[in-house]
């Protein structure tokens, strides 16, 4: 096999013109019968990496695969391309079972997927002795490491597969990129000399965006109104939030649900499927969902509270926007969320020797949420990547970049109220103080009567948050948790109290302006890029329906990126069809005919109701015309010219589409325009070949036979 086979595959089965960095070298090392190590992020394009060997290679592919649920998805999404594959596992029906044995038998299967437990026993090892194996597959390969967070005993025993199997290549492939795990999935696989593959970890279409915890319902719900129509999930740390939010957002008007452990099994699955068929769009989670969900149309995710460590996060904002199109993330903190995280961490009852471990990395997360330089470098950063700019374009600090005020006054109005109380009180009540307001414990305790009191009315509470939060970063206050999170002064503190020390502080954003700021950022953005507009919609109706009526989830049918491409680029006709991403000859035969008519209809709708369709005009026509009207109908019905009409099927038929046009010339018409065609300079021009034939051959069989021409020469 060689890659240009693996192209064709690509493209006849997926619909996609090319590979991905690094996809092809890593197809080309199991042509060459290589053990391949894969680390890409979630959403990267593992898959592709062993499913086109898997398809163009002699025999079958076997898949190890933890997740029972994902197996389910990503066969069925091999099957809605046309490649014949099956999943083994204790999921299965007896009758099943024997279909897939029968199936093994016939050779009919190109991928297999199997649990590691099955994959080790004694019946299935019996099973690969009979079989003509391509290659193994291992996803997920980091649950071999003992260290890992998702840690698998079977995978453990893996190794018997190089020893039993010496001449087929392996690939074991994973998002989990640290050193450690690495090594040992080579050295548990047993894999030989294998060729290391590292990709980006950058995901440039997911935006990023921090903002503080304040308002955090009321920012959600504007935040999905912003957003009608698009999958989300909402992360919380309780199972109250969970709820809680959920049922905020209905009260919105918004369909959504919760989830999370305290639901039984079965409540679990049906959000889990009512999530997945788009069902219901937005669920409220704890952090359990969506591990096993393969659904490539998550728009966004939000999470209500901060996550105890990066890893965490960027897996969790990485289960939006798969299918590689447009998403956005958002992320709520505060000091709150960082002190309940700290007291679970630091609870006796928790404690064990990596919990030191833990709080640093707790840590480096609240400095990542609280950071004024661009977040997708720190995140990439921390997985040991450097970003090429200092500006991605795509995450709050890049889009509305902070502004520094003097910040003096603010920190002495505030520092010195500290001083007065005797560093005993917390944040919220040191606001009430610097605001002036009528709390009871403030005057409970007498603090009304200190200098500092209503010293900082001009502020927001919003502001006061937000400047407190960046004192504590500036090392000028700490908290003391051990003290009901009283603040404490520091002797930096000292220095702007008493020695005239100043500080710069950054402007907070008030969330109108930022939200003024992302609205520019939309429109400075080429027009094209992201289309989610009328023809959008419709398609996304049409896809829902075509999945209900083949029980599959929507973007099985078609992803979002797809139907992003199609609602820009309107294919009218078969041949732009076959030009989509993602379209491949299965789904072209399936789907090609509805999505192609859905849009010729829209785009007549348009022009009836006056609009113009630009680009599309040519294409309209000749769908009208395919659909049985004459010439003189359709130029009646657009209120064109007859020639202007004849036109239009020329240019298509210029453009690929297949139709017989021996009613505008015959086949010896054309032959006589080609044979003087040499004696004229390109371009050609109409008006010389209509001199040339002394006027005696019209301009429509001129312009047909000129499109025969260009035709044949694409075609080339
Ligand atoms: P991973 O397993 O790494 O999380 P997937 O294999 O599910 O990622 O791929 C993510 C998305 O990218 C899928 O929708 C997949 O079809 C798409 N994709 C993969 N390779 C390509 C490619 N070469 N061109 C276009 N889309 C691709
Ligand atoms: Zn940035």
């Amino acid at each position: 096999m060689t890659l240009p086979d693996a192209r064709i595959a690509l493209k006849k089965f997926f619909g996609y013109d090319n590979f991905r960095p690094g996809q092809a070298d890593i197809v080309q090392n199991t042509y060459d019968g290589k053990d391949t190590l894969v680390l890409m992020p979630t959403g990267g394009g593992k898959s592709i990496c062993f499913q086109i060997p898997a398809i163009t290679l002699d025999g079958i592919c076997i898949v190890v695969s933890p997740l029972i649920s994902l197996m389910k998805d990503q066969v069925e999404a091999l099957r809605g391309n046309g490649i014949p594959a099956a999943f083994y596992n204790s999921s299965l029906s007896r009758a099943d079972e024997q279909q897939v044995l029968q199936d093994l038998d016939n050779q009919k299967l190109k991928l297999l997927y199997v649990s590691p437990e099955r994959l080790l026993t004694r019946s299935f090892y019996d099973i690969m002795q009979q079989m003509n194996i391509s290659l193994f597959a291992i996803d997920e390969a980091h649950c071999i490491s003992s260290w890992g967070h998702d840690f698998r005993p079977e995978y453990a025993k893996m190794k018997f597969l190089k020893n039993s199997f010496p001449k087929v290549p392996i690939m074991a492939l994973t998002a989990t990129a640290d050193k450690l795990t690495r090594k040992d999935i080579v050295n548990q696989m047993g894999l030989r000399n294998p060729e290391i593959f590292v990709s980006s970890f950058d995901r440039p279409n997911l935006s990023i965006e921090v903002r503080p915890g304040q308002k955090r319902l009321q920012q959600i719900v504007n935040f999905v109104k912003n957003r009608p129509n698009q999958s989300g999930i909402v992360y919380c740390l309780s199972r109250k939030n969970t709820e809680a939010v959920a049922s905020k957002l209905r009260a919105s008007g918004i369909k959504a649900t919760h989830y999370h452990a305290g639901l039984s099994p079965n409540m679990r699955s049906e959000v889990q499927e009512d999530f997945i068929n788009d069902r219901v769009p937005i669920v409220c989670a704890t952090v359990a969902f969506g591990m096993g969900i393969d659904k490539s149309n998550v728009r966004w995710v939000i999470h209500y509270n901060l996550p105890k460590n990066i890893e965490s996060y960027y897996q969790e904002i990485g289960r939006a926007g798969r299918d590689g199109a447009k998403a956005d993330t958002m992320l709520f903190w505060s000091y709150g969320d960082v002190k309940i995280l700290r007291d679970i961490l630091t609870d006796p009852q928790n404690a064990s020797d990596q919990t030191e471990l833990k709080l640093t990395k707790l840590e480096r997360m609240r400095h990542f949420a609280e950071a004024m330089q661009c977040r997708r470098k720190i995140l990439l950063g921390y997985f040991s990547e450097t970003m090429a700019t200092d500006n991605c374009g795509n995450c709050d600090v890049c889009k509305n970049p902070p502004q520094r005020v003097d910040g003096t006054l603010i920190a002495q109005k505030a520092l010195s109220a500290i001083a007065r109380t005797q560093e005993q009180v917390g944040i919220n009540i040191l606001i009430g103080i610097l605001r002036g307001s009528n709390q009871r414990e403030i005057f409970e305790k007498g603090y009304n009567k200190i200098k500092t009191y209503g010293a900082g009315r001009e502020l927001s509470l919003f502001d006061w948050q937000n400047y407190i939060m960046q004192l504590l970063n500036a090392g000028l206050m700490e908290i003391a948790y051990d003290e009901g999170s009283a603040l404490k002064l520091t002797a930096t503190a000292k220095s702007i109290l008493f020695d005239g020390k100043k500080i710069d502080l950054v402007k907070p954003a008030v969330i109108e302006t930022r939200k003024a700021a992302a609205k520019k950022a939309v429109v400075a953005k080429p027009k094209r890029e992201r289309v989610r507009d009328e023809l959008f919609e419709t398609l996304r109706t049409l896809r829902l329906q075509l999945a209900r009526v083949r029980g599959v989830p929507p973007y099985i049918v078609f992803s979002d990126k797809t139907l992003e491409e199609m609602a820009a680029k309107r294919p009218a006709t078969d041949a732009m069809m076959n030009e989509i991403s993602g379209v491949g000859e299965r789904k072209m035969h399936l789907y090609g005919e509805q999505f192609k008519n859905a849009i010729i209809e829209f785009l007549l709708k348009k022009e009836a109701a006056g609009e113009k369709v630009q680009g599309s005009t040519h294409i309209l026509s000749y769908a009208l015309y395919k659909d049985g009207k004459t010439i003189e109908e359709i130029a009646t019905q657009r209120d064109l010219k007859n020639t202007t009409v004849s036109g239009h099927l020329a240019k298509t038929y210029e453009q690929g589409e297949d139709f017989d046009i021996s009613m505008f010339i015959s086949e010896e018409e054309i032959d006589m325009v080609l044979g003087m065609l040499h004696l004229m300079d390109a371009p050609y021009k109409m008006l010389d070949v209509f001199k040339y034939f002394e006027e005696e051959m019209s301009y429509e069989k001129i312009r047909f036979a000129l499109a025969h021409y260009y035709r044949e020469a694409t075609v080339e």
